[in-house]
């Protein structure tokens, strides 16, 4: 105990308005513009309220009708936002307007909630700071407001210092227009153009009628004003009462993308976590085009920003789409995000409804999840790559394209392996270039997967990590069990040394027997060696190229130019060298694209040996 406790005195601190102004204009938020989404939500608010109240029988709201109105007076260098809702009392702005982080929504809340804790519903206000956006632009901001009450309107008018006076006004109607003179340096919140974007981005599904008026701007009498928001956005509907074309025609709208999605996954989580969306996987224009896709997070209808990865996991940002998170504040800062219980959970909720919907996809309609596969493959992989929850969930529905154009699941595929080649793919880069490979494996039934894109062996690499017994193979690693023939295998040390010598060092001579004894020999390169190569390659590390593979040249006892050409090494030994120099050339070509000089150099060749023909 504090043996001076007599002495000791106590506080709050306390906070000079005009040192708070300064700051709230400067730092209240990081982009200006967002004062208008802040006032237009207020307004909306104020509806919405009044609303409530109609609805709880306090008042009779018969068939009014309620909207907002953006009006925009370049001339007086005034733009105000005028809406028919709650209105104030002059105590009410005395208390919500004139003191700083006292916010009216959250004295709403706690008075009008009912049982079901219901009040909150679509009531956007939450900090009490919102409306003081407006002295980011405004050297000096009015209120005029009539109370849903008896109690006569209020006008107030507070200059950029924080001083204010407040009197008495004629106003008849019920509702509040909040009027802000523009600052000298904040000029471009004069122009229609730039109000009318930022209406759309921030206002275009707020659940109450805007409309803009630009007073500069002749408007003919016949011309009936519309709208610049569409109150009832499709994510707000259940998923059962919307159609494909109102998918479509959405995405188009939101997304300004004229190629058709592939398809949507529309969430509508109620309890115990309350939030909708839709999702959309864009259709990309060309292979090069980057992934770049686009989630607006939206918060009852008000825009709030793009591409939050805390509420969706990064690597579903190649999405496009919209969520309405009403549980998530309006102006939070990133570190609150991260710890949040409610923003995890809406990821993960969404990280499960992508899976369920691929899968669902994969299972009930398998032609055109095949079709769309091509274009959803990058997505997957790169997904999968990031989060194995995301893997796990979705692995069933991985499929493999098939060089001969069909697309089989990778445990079809499997299955189908287990008797020729059991738990490995085969698997081709670039099926012209290796071709010869491909068709040995394909005549005798092992189906080949083409990997075309780098994510697909990348991805590769990622499963047999998962699937510790699936090894992927590209189809020049190795000679199959399956093309081998029967019969003695000669290792001829004649021969060997031959192509050991054309061939040079790191390459080791090999002999085999094959089904199809039209080919010579073939060029092997070791799986890992390679991959060691190409990811070394990936990452630009300087020595990459020079990395050494280990190559194996298989040479096939049943081929007759093989047999040939042991004779040909007894008598013509100069001849011999030639022939073994071009049989392993050719079978380089088929395993590699050739330099321009290995190109040059092979033609040379070409044309002697046509010379001795
Ligand atoms: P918040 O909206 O986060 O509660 P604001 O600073 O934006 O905080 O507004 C403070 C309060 O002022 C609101 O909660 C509301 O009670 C009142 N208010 C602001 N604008 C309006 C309006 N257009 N109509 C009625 N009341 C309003």
């Amino acid at each position: 105990m504090n043996n001076n406790e007599q002495n000791v005195k106590r506080g709050g601190i306390s906070v000079d308005t005009e040192h708070i102004f300064p700051i709230i204009k400067k730092w209240l938020y990081s982009e200006k513009d967002i004062f208008l989404r802040e006032i237009v939500s207020n307004a909306s608010d104020a509806i919405t309220k009044l609303k409530r109240l109609s609805a709880l029988g306090i008042r009779d709201g018969g068939d009014e009708t309620y909207s907002i109105t953006v009006r925009l007076d370049s001339a007086a260098g005034t733009l105000s936002v005028e809406d028919n809702g709650i209105g104030m009392t002059e105590e009410e702005l005395e208390k919500y307007i004139c003191s700083i982080a006292l916010s009216g929504a959250v004295d709403f809340i706690k008075k009008y909630e009912d049982e079901s804790g219901d009040a909150k519903n679509g009531i956007i206000g939450h900090f009490g700071l919102g409306f003081y956006s407006s002295f980011m632009v405004s050297d000096r901001v009015e209120v005029i407001t009539k109370s849903y009450t008896d109690a006569p309107a209020v006008y107030w008018s507070c200059n950029e210092s924080g001083e204010y006076e407040t009197s008495a006004s004629e106003r008849a109607d019920r509702g509040t227009a909040v009027i802000m003179h523009i600052a000298e340096d904040e000029k471009e919140y004069l122009s229609a153009s730039k109000i009318r974007a930022m209406l759309e981005k921030y206002c275009s599904f707020m659940p109450v009628d805007i409309y803009f008026v630009d007073e500069s701007e002749e408007v003919s009498e016949d011309k009936t004003p519309e709208p610049v928001n569409d109150k009832s956005p499709l994510w707000q509907k259940a998923p059962n009462e919307c159609t494909d074309k109102e998918y479509k025609e959405f995405y188009r709208k939101v997304f300004l993308d004229y190629k058709e999605p592939l398809f949507h996954i529309h969430i509508n989580a109620d309890y115990p976590l309350n939030f909708k969306g839709i999702l959309y996987f864009p259709k990309l224009a060309n292979e090069y085009e980057t992934i770049e896709g686009q989630v607006k997070l939206y918060y009852n209808q008000v825009y709030v920003a793009d591409n939050i990865k805390e509420v969706i996991p990064e690597y579903l940002l190649m999405l496009k789409g919209v969520l309405d998170c009403p549980e998530l504040p309006l102006n939070v800062s990133r570190s609150y995000l991260q710890t949040n219980t409610y923003v995890s959970k809406v990821s993960a909720h969404i990280v499960k409804k992508v899976a369920d919907k691929l899968v669902a996809l994969c299972n009930n309609e398998r032609e055109k999840y095949g079709e769309i596969w091509e274009d959803i493959a990058p997505f997957i992989e790169y997904a999968s790559m990031r989060d194995k929850k995301f893997y796990d969930r979705t692995k069933s529905a991985l499929l493999l394209k098939l060089t001969d154009g069909t697309k089989v699941t990778l445990d079809e595929y499997l299955e189908e392996a287990k008797e020729k080649h059991e738990n490995k793919v085969y698997y081709a880069t670039d099926a012209a270039l290796q071709a010869q490979y491909i068709s040995m494996l394909e005549a005798e039934g092992i189906k080949v997967a083409l990997l075309e894109r780098p994510i697909d062996t990348q991805f590769a690499t990622m499963l047999e990590q998962y699937m510790t017994d699936v090894k992927f193979l590209r189809v020049d690693a190795d000679v199959a069990d399956a093309v081998k023939g029967d019969g003695e295998i000669n290792e001829s040390e004649q021969i060997k040394a031959l192509f050991a010598d054309v061939a040079g060092e790191g390459v080791t001579v090999k002999f085999d027997r094959f089904k199809d004894a039209s080919v010579p020999a073939l060029l092997n390169v070791s799986e890992e060696s390679r991959r060691m190569e190409e990811m070394m390659r990936f990452y630009n590390m300087q020595n990459g190229a020079s990395f050494p593979t280990e190559s194996t040249l298989v040479i096939n006892n049943a081929s007759p130019l093989i047999e040939k050409l042991e004779q040909t090494s007894e008598t013509e030994p100069e001849k011999a060298k030639r022939i073994a120099s071009y049989i392993y050339k050719v079978s380089l070509l088929s395993q590699k694209k050739f330099s321009s000089e290995e190109m040059q150099e092979f033609m040379k060749d070409s044309f002697d040996l046509l010379m001795d023909l």
